[in-house]
């Protein structure tokens, strides 16, 4: 076969291999087995010293057009290729398009408010304790001065397990808990889970979260507590929120405050969230009642101390609106995203 016929059988394989896939993307393979240095066209050039020397000129002119030939081919179609419209997507890929994200979470809205008020008791100096979700009867109520025959120690209030166990109805056992294995001083929170046995509905819950907080050492005062709640308070809800201390009773402090704060939503002016009282209740406070204190072995009469108790849902619930604390629990992402 002469030199001239092997320059049209490359060219027809060429055009085979083209023509095969007209969709074809990857022109690269393709040139380089044509036009590659090993590449067939380069093959056809080696034999030119075996060609008569009169056929020399018309066969290097032969081989130049094929080169120049294939040459453009392919540049023309991979020019094609990069400017063909989206819309084809069949033939092509679009490498400008975005990649496609991935979704992220985000923490639950009951994580988020946990994180920000263990954020800021932690600046006031309170580290981050807690303890098991099941709890004996003694450090849940008796070392809490929570007598036998009180209310809350009712089945009606408290789940009970088989083996005479209960779901905390409270963070305080991690309080008891902290005092039976350290000596003052501590300052310490409690977050956590805790369990009442009530019927589920939109303002109550049978599980929800609390913020409980401890502050023992030699002279612990109520004004510090006072202190340390209205610091707190402005941080979390309203720089300019004041709190109303209302005398109460918890068998584990004495003296005992309930806490309101002025409304955050209408600034104390009244609205439908405060019932148009302007205030909010809060939180439960007090100097822990010396009984704990024998409880857990400390000398009553060497310490003081006060302790507090926040719920989360609920300031959750006014702050944002919400109008069923099941929402919290239902695990609807078109609710949780919101947050
Ligand atoms: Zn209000």
């Amino acid at each position: 076969m002469s030199l001239f016929n092997e320059v049209d059988v490359v060219r027809a394989g060429f055009f085979n291999a083209l023509n095969e896939d007209p969709a074809r993307i990857d022109l690269e393979t393709l040139r380089i087995e044509y036009l590659g240095r090993k590449g067939k066209v380069a093959g056809l050039f080696k034999q030119i010293g075996q060609v008569a020397p009169e056929e020399k000129g018309a066969i290097g002119q032969a081989l130049n057009e094929l080169k120049q030939e294939l040459t453009s081919i392919l540049d023309e179609r991979e020019a094609a290729l990069i400017s063909v419209s989206s819309s084809d997507k069949k033939s092509a890929i679009d490498l400008t398009l975005p990649g496609i994200e991935s979704p992220t979470g985000s923490y639950h809205i009951i994580t988020q408010s946990l994180n920000d008020m263990i954020e800021i008791f932690g600046r006031l100096g309170f580290s981050v304790a807690e303890g098991p979700e099941v709890e004996t009867e003694w450090r849940n109520f008796d070392a809490l001065n929570i007598l036998p025959d009180h209310p809350a120690r009712d089945m009606q209030d408290t789940f009970f397990t088989k083996s005479g166990h209960v779901l905390r109805t409270h963070t305080s056992p991690v309080q008891v808990r902290l005092m039976q294995s350290q000596s003052p001083p501590i300052r310490s929170i409690m977050p956590g889970k805790v369990y009442r046995n009530e019927a589920v509905s939109a303002r109550s819950h049978a599980m929800f979260h609390q913020v409980e907080g401890l502050y023992v050492d030699k002279k612990v005062t109520y004004a510090e507590l006072k202190g340390t709640l209205e610091l707190f308070c402005r941080e979390y809800f309203d720089t300019d929120v004041k709190l109303r201390f209302r005398p109460s009773y918890f068998p584990f402090t004495e003296p005992s405050s309930e806490v309101d704060i002025s409304c955050f939503l209408c600034h104390g002016k009244g609205c439908r969230i405060c019932k148009h009282t302007g205030w909010l209740e809060i939180l439960g406070c007090g100097m822990v009642d010396p009984a704990v204190f024998e409880a857990v072995g400390y000398e009553a009469d060497s310490v003081t101390g006060y302790a507090f108790g926040i719920g989360i849902e609920r300031p959750a619930l006014l702050r944002y609106g919400i109008p069923d604390i099941r929402m919290f629990y239902e695990n609807d992402l078109r609710f949780l995203r919101q947050f």
